[in-house]
């Protein structure tokens, strides 16, 4: 495989490449394939923006649908039939059963570009400029989104330009099992001399995906909302990587039964892996003035195309759903027995998760890369997440096979039990 190309031409930015440092050609579902022919399965999935696989039958047939009928691709933010369809459907199929009222902004396509949205709308709408978020929290990486993403390595990388704006707390858990961090919270909002500004809104993942799999109990989500709710801060759930059914329900915040001012998603919203985000609003939060905040690529009409296809497809009935919650139970009755192995031979291990969005947390990092390493020689593609890289997460596609999603989990087994013999 020729890869001097990239050597030679690619900035040093690049990431998930130095991992699985091959050339890929196709993928279908939940298999990868490269150059040289060799297939892999895939539990990364674009971490978690390919929920319905690669290349998805039924989203590629509307999409060349669309495309060979020359319907409007580009078209800044006017309206077309694809977007009004997209509404419509989201709208019946999403908003209606689950009694949720949201006005939808369409920033740019990425997910830190709802998130910059949504924090700024906030502001805008509250008057006051805090934002709360959690340890660990991943938000995306431009410069407001930044301000609320607790990763150092993320943080270093402005050139020494502080990030301002958001104060963080600890998140579900961060005190160990017995605290609960909203304790603190609450203390510092009554206390006037806690030294936190009164924020606008709160940012919070129901489930920390590149923090590591941390999972919020759904009484400390429900304690948050009430927290907001008696302080008057807006409650923002960033639902990029947890949203789109990857805890088994289309919002991952639906297993608390709250309702969030504002949500985040872009990652599998489009379903096909196409750039597409969006931020969800309670109407009366809708205080932009027209053109306040702008973007050339808002609401891509080939992402609604595809991301209407799979609302139609997956989200009618909750057959998709059950699925979910049945593929997970799989995936978390093996990593327990992973985990249990790690500990029984000296290495501390745990799994947790919610859905099919799990992870095995075995402490150090150098572990966890041993453990995806091998599963890299072994054709599984898994990766890790974390402050230290400690935590094996497996992110499939929802739409994975049995059959791959048992061979995936025997490949990892193996690379577990390989790691623990020091092979
Ligand atoms: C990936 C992610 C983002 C950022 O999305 P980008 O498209 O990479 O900008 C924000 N929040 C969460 C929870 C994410 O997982």
């Amino acid at each position: 495989m020729q890869t001097q190309t990239f050597e030679r031409m690619e900035s040093n930015v690049r990431t998930y490449s130095r991992s699985f440092p091959v050339v890929f050609t196709k993928a279908k579902n939940a298999r990868l394939t490269d150059e040289d022919g060799r297939e892999y399965i895939d539990f990364l999935a674009g971490a978690g923006t390919l929920n319905y696989g690669h290349n998805n039958a039924h989203l590629k047939e509307a999409m060349i649908d669309y495309l060979a009928s020359d319907g409007v691709v580009h078209g800044l933010d006017m309206w077309t039939a694809a977007k009004r369809d997209y509404f419509d459907t989201l709208n019946e199929l999403i908003f209606k059963p689950r009694g949720l009222d949201y006005k939808v902004h369409l920033p740019g396509p990425t997910g830190t570009n709802a998130v910059e949205a949504a924090i700024r709308l906030a502001r805008v709408a509250k008057g006051r400029h805090n934002i709360v978020t959690f340890t660990n929290g991943f938000h995306g990486v431009t410069m407001g989104a930044l301000a609320t993403t607790g990763n150092r390595k993320f943080r270093e990388a402005t050139g020494g330009i502080p990030t301002q704006g958001a104060s963080f707390l600890p998140y579900d858990g961060y005190m160990g099992e017995h605290a609960d961090t909203l304790d603190y919270f609450e203390k510092l909002l009554a206390d006037k001399s806690g030294g936190l500004d009164i924020p606008a809104a709160v940012i919070v993942e129901t489930v920390q995906g590149e923090g590591g799999i941390n999972v919020a109990s759904l009484e400390w989500l429900k304690r948050l909302e009430g927290i907001c709710r008696d302080h008057d801060l807006l409650l923002i759930v960033d639902d990029i990587q947890a949203g789109c059914g990857r805890t088994g329900k289309f919002f991952s915040f639906e297993h608390a039964g709250i309702k969030p001012d504002m949500v985040t998603n872009s990652k599998s919203l489009s379903g096909f892996g196409l750039p597409f985000a969006h931020v969800l609003m309670r109407p009366e939060l809708d205080q932009w003035k027209p053109g306040q905040y702008n973007g050339t690529f808002r609401g891509f009409n080939l992402a609604m195309i595809t991301a209407t296809a799979a609302l139609k497809k997956y989200w009618s009935n909750d057959t998709f759903e059950r699925d979910v919650q049945r593929k997970g139970h799989i995936v978390e009755e093996r990593f327990k027995t992973l985990a249990k192995r790690l500990s029984d031979n000296g290495m501390p291990a745990s799994e947790r998760g919610r859905g099919l969005m799990r992870g095995i947390d075995v402490v150090d990092g150098d572990i966890a890369d041993a453990i995806t390493g091998k599963a890299f020689e072994h054709g599984l593609i898994i990766e890790t997440s974390g402050q230290a890289g400690e935590v094996v997460k497996c992110l499939c596609p929802l739409t994975i096979s049995d059959e791959d999603l048992i061979e995936g989990l025997d490949i990892l087994e193996k690379c577990v039990d390989a790691v623990i013999s020091g092979k």
